[in-house]
């Protein structure tokens, strides 16, 4: 088996990369896209098979309407035109895990074409990436070569998967942006409830196109193709390699073979699975078993009526709705659990900007402070509202909320006055009792007084601090505020 190595003592900087990506998303239907078997990660092997996943011989296919809307709703997201006349090819080639011996997919006639992506770099950059075409196609099985010593076990429950492939012209020109593009299909598809867009599982791997040119050359160079990488930083790192390795070829005076790809994560290189000459001829021919797929101009447009704003229109919304800066609007729009919990929470608050305020601030802190995400937040948005409407209210502090209130909600089922009253946490709204405290303090404190008539503004806050320690907390400190001013007077 030939690995590259690398010297790396050649001047890389003479040397533009040129990268377009295949990034297939498993999308996340209930079931398959030609059968009704469960298209559900994680259960027994071979416990989701049916005649058709098997490939018996006159087992029809029927197709998954939703995968079709799905597909529609990535499109429209990646600003590409719908063909509204789709067929399905068969791709032939043999395969252990492949029992019909051929793949359905679509070849010159893919669901969506021409679209493009914005993406924001690192320094603030924007840049568009061009999107060639989404096709629709299903998922293989999985060939097991670790199990037994003498054989390979195929596991077919994800033969049949419904996969959708996003093919993106050759406009990127970093590992970074590769990484940015990804980081954004992935929000998207989230957001659009197509995939949930998880590497480790697999429901979104990515097949990196790598070539180079020489700076300024307007040509492209001869391409390798880098399979099946599973996690943004492998899609990085093989990048980087693959720039390397060519730029090293090429300065001593070699050729680029068009060539197949494997990527090792251990050593992080590539290695040459097959070249051009020995290339598969699929032989693709449209589906006899399938019917074309007419996507009439009624339902075109009611799957664009339906589409939910972007989390990029979200994002400038929230900007200029509640006046706060593009990172903590992003850290909203961007995250589609804390988005649907804010929108919740949204209908029983009463002042929204302080859900904001709440979601990007004190509550931010806390779950990194307890590493949890939004969905593993015990309080439910309903009871955070209410708590929150409760601090807007003056009828308890943001402290006493976020220090004892919150903790000891411990279902979402609870009545969060209920547990206020029961901790004895609300305000008090007894105006002598914090009289009394107020005049405590003020002839304890006699010398600060008496600089403080003398123009030592400062020491308001001393006086402050001291009547809601008394308080234990529960006071309104603007009212205690006013209080002290009126009796200093
Ligand atoms: P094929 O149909 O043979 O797979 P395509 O033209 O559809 O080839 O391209 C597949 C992918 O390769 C696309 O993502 C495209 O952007 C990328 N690509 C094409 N030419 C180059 C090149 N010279 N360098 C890097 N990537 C390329
Ligand atoms: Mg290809």
């Amino acid at each position: 088996m030939v690995i590259f190595a690398l010297e790396m003592n050649t001047d890389q900087t003479q040397f533009e990369l040129v990268s377009g990506l295949e990034i297939h998303v498993q999308l996340n239907t209930e079931s398959k896209i030609f059968s009704s078997d469960s298209a559900a990660f994680g259960a027994d092997a071979n416990a989701h098979i049916s005649p058709v996943t098997i490939g018996l011989p006159g087992a029809l296919p029927k197709l998954n309407k939703e995968v079709i809307e799905k597909a529609m709703r990535i499109g429209l997201a990646l600003n590409c035109s719908i063909n509204q006349l789709n067929y399905f090819d068969r791709k032939n080639y043999f395969y252990a895990d492949l029992p019909k011996g051929y793949q359905i997919t679509q070849d010159n006639k893919p669901i969506c074409i021409n679209g493009h992506i914005k993406i924001t770099l690192s320094d603030g950059s924007e840049k568009t990436i061009g999107i060639n075409r989404i096709h629709l196609e299903e998922d293989a099985g999985k060939s097991m070569h670790d199990q037994h010593d003498a054989f390979s076990m195929i596991d077919l429950n994800r033969a049949g998967v419904p996969l959708i492939e996003i093919v993106t012209e050759p406009d990127i020109r970093s590992a970074e942006e590769a990484s940015a593009l990804l980081v954004e299909i992935r929000k998207l598809v989230r957001h659009l409830n197509v995939s949930d867009g998880n590497m480790e599982e697999g429901s979104l791997r990515c097949d990196a196109n790598i070539s180079i040119r020489e700076k300024g050359s307007s040509v492209f160079g001869t391409r390798c193709e880098v399979k099946n990488l599973n996690s943004i930083r492998n899609v990085r790192r093989a990048i980087d390699f693959e720039f390397g390795r060519q730029v090293e070829v090429v300065s001593s005076g070699g050729e680029i073979v068009q060539s197949t790809l494997n990527f090792d994560a251990d050593a992080g290189t590539t290695s040459p699975m097959r070249s051009k000459e020995e290339a598969n001829d699929y032989r693709y021919f449209p589906d006899p078993d399938l019917p074309p797929v007419v996507i009439s101009d009624v339902w075109l447009a009611d799957v664009k009526a339906g589409m939910p704003l972007l989390p990029k229109q979200i994002m400038l919304g929230l900007m200029t709705e509640f006046k706060i800066n593009r990172s903590d609007a992003a850290l909203l729009a961007d995250d589609n659990d804390l988005l649907t919990y804010f929108n919740k929470a949204s209908a029983h608050i009463k002042h929204k900007k302080s859900l904001v305020n709440w979601l990007i601030g004190p509550l931010r802190a806390l779950m990194a402070e307890q590493q949890i995400s939004i969905t593993e937040f015990l309080t439910s948005p309903v009871q955070l509202a209410q708590v929150i409407n409760l601090v807007d209210e003056k009828k308890i502090t943001q402290q006493i909320a976020l220090q004892q209130l919150l903790p000891n909600i411990k279902d979402q089922q609870e009545d969060v006055e209920s547990v206020a009253t029961a901790l004895n946490l609300f305000i008090a709204e007894d105006t002598d009792e914090l009289e009394g405290f107020v005049d405590q303090v003020l002839e304890k404190l006699h010398p600060q007084v008496q600089a403080y008539k003398k123009g030592k503004k400062g020491v308001l806050g001393l006086f402050v601090g001291e009547v809601m320690k008394l308080a234990k907390g529960k006071a309104d400190p603007q009212k205690v505020n006013a209080i002290i001013l009126d009796k200093l007077k």
